[in-house]
């Protein structure tokens, strides 16, 4: 296990030690020859038909993050109906950039997603990893055309407001109800019912919960004893630049001769940077450690201390950070893995954020909860009748948290294999990522982007024909006489 109390948490991220990986990759191999320590197919992301499913639900959703609007809109195609309860006035997202690595673009442009994003995403070629002091590249991913033609699906980066503004469109499109100024304060995981703050009460077959990593429906699915995220030892500026600025120093304007993402890494932090909004603003994520409460932040101050945090580094990423104007700091936590996401009544289960925070640094925290909301509006559309409704939940609780549970441990390893101190590990990671720099061939890097075997796990993934498969083997078990299955 990970962790075991706040304490464990942070030294779990902190701390030099790595933990065994229980997901594919070779990605640690580098490590071996140091003395110290001693498959998917292609998938299509075409538009698919719809294959509506033969009972149709009536679905509470709460919250409309990326996850709960992935949860309407995936259900809503299904044929099932949906309401979507947010407690926020108005429907938005914070925070500027999201990667929409390729694991997930396949589902969002499956699901039709893609018109509502013309000319918002952009596709970055590749991704450069530089050292930290002098900008060298020391890792490298080709996303275009290798991540096309491997995974079938693109590796997307876009403004989170226009991923957030295009999948609402989608849902109401597709028939989704979203009610605002909607907080759900009660649930009754028998009904299963909710209740608003308002007092009004609201009935169906099934709740979803995507209420986020505040969430108030885990302790009543937990029974009642809560898995609060804890904080990492982490926190990160997020900030972004007009691009024209960028353009007319001569010292940095490389950086946007091709649409690319630019990782800076060093000791204990790193800056990744890329376009969004069609390429019209540079985002930057500055990830540091920060062990100071939160709640004793002072924003007023965040830009300065942003500053004072990268004092030393690479001169051209310096010229970029002092072209910020402004920025937040955003406190950086992960959750214990959670093995029950339903609760025992089988109405009531979350998912995202809610059921499996992780440390952003596989950038897969939103792709986890789009995927989770595939994988259950495929696994409760091949149910027949509502009696088979607790085997589908049994599959998807089964098929996601082996899933999020392994890319949050992988996202805690990314931040070790990222945050080296100078030294033998850092050498010989950087020599163990030369052949990709130099256009060699590899079988395996301790860049996860690059590692065969890892890439393949984190983005060959489809997260429907997962769920399909281990729905089909399951409804066929339950079809089976009862001395059969014993
Ligand atoms: C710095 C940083 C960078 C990241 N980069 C990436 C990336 O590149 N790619 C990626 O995939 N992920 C990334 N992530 C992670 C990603 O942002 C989250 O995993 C994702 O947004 C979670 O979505 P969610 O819908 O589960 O939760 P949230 O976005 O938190 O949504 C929860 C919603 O529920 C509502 N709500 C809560 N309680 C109630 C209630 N009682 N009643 C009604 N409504 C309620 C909230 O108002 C909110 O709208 C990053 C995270 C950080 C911090």
């Amino acid at each position: 296990m990970l962790y075991t109390s706040q304490g464990d948490s942070e030294s779990a991220v902190t701390s030099s030690e790595l933990p065994i990986p229980s997901y594919p990759t070779r990605s640690l191999n580098f490590l071996k020859a140091l003395p110290r320590t001693g498959g998917s197919a292609k998938a299509s992301c075409e538009i698919n038909n719809l294959s509506p499913s033969s009972l149709a639900l009536n679905v509470l959703v709460v919250g409309a993050g990326l996850g709960g609007l992935a949860v309407g809109i995936a259900l809503a195609r299904k044929g099932h109906a949906v309401t979507i309860f947010e407690q926020a006035p108005q429907m938005g997202e914070v925070g500027a950039g999201i990667q929409v690595p390729s694991n997930v673009s396949r589902l969002l442009l499956r699901w039709g997603l893609g018109p509502l994003l013309d000319g918002k995403v952009v596709e970055p070629k590749d991704i450069s990893f530089r050292r930290w002091k002098n900008g060298n590249v020391i890792g490298y991913t080709n996303l275009v055309p290798h991540f096309h033609d491997t995974f079938g699906a693109p590796y997307y980066v876009v403004h989170r407001a226009h991923l957030h503004e295009s999948m609402q469109r989608l849902a109401r499109e597709l028939g989704v109800r979203i009610l605002t100024a909607s907080k759900v304060m009660n649930y009754d995981m028998d009904g299963p019912s909710l209740t608003l703050q308002d007092g009004s009460t609201f009935g169906g077959d099934l709740i979803v919960a995507a209420d986020g990593i505040n969430s108030v429906s885990r302790k009543t699915i937990l029974d009642g004893v809560d898995r609060v995220p804890l904080r990492t030892g982490f926190a990160a500026y997020r900030a972004t630049v007009g691009v024209e600025k960028i353009r007319e120093d001569p010292a940095v304007s490389w950086i946007l001769e091709k649409p690319g993402m630019n990782v800076w890494i060093g000791e204990m932090r790193h800056v990744m940077t890329y376009t969004i909004a069609g390429g019209n603003s540079f985002n930057m994520v500055l990830s540091h450690p920060e062990e100071e409460d939160p709640e004793t932040w002072d924003q007023g101050k965040a830009l300065e201390s942003m500053k004072d945090h990268f004092k030393g580094w690479d001169p051209a990423l310096l010229k970029l950070i002092a072209m910020i104007e402004k920025t937040m700091k955003w406190p950086l936590m992960t959750g214990a893995p959670i093995e029950k996401w339903v609760a025992p009544t089988g109405k009531l289960l979350m998912l995202g954020d809610a059921a499996h925070a992780m440390l952003p640094y596989m950038s897969q925290g939103a792709a986890m909860a789009v995927e989770d909301a595939a994988g259950l509006a495929e696994a409760i559309s091949m149910i027949g009748s509502k009696s088979q409704l607790q085997i589908a939940l049994n599959v998807f609780e089964t098929i996601r948290v082996k899933r999020a549970n392994q890319m949050q441990e992988a996202s805690l390893i990314n931040g070790k294999l990222w945050h080296f101190a100078d030294g033998p590990e850092q050498e010989a990671r950087d020599i163990a990522m030369r052949p990709e720099v130099e256009g060699l061939h590899f079988d395996e890097s301790p860049n996860q982007w690059s590692d065969p075997v890892t890439q393949d796990w984190c983005y060959g993934y489809d997260a429907e024909e997962a769920m399909a498969k281990a729905m089909s083997s399951a409804l066929a078990k339950a079809s089976l006489p009862a001395s059969v299955n014993d």
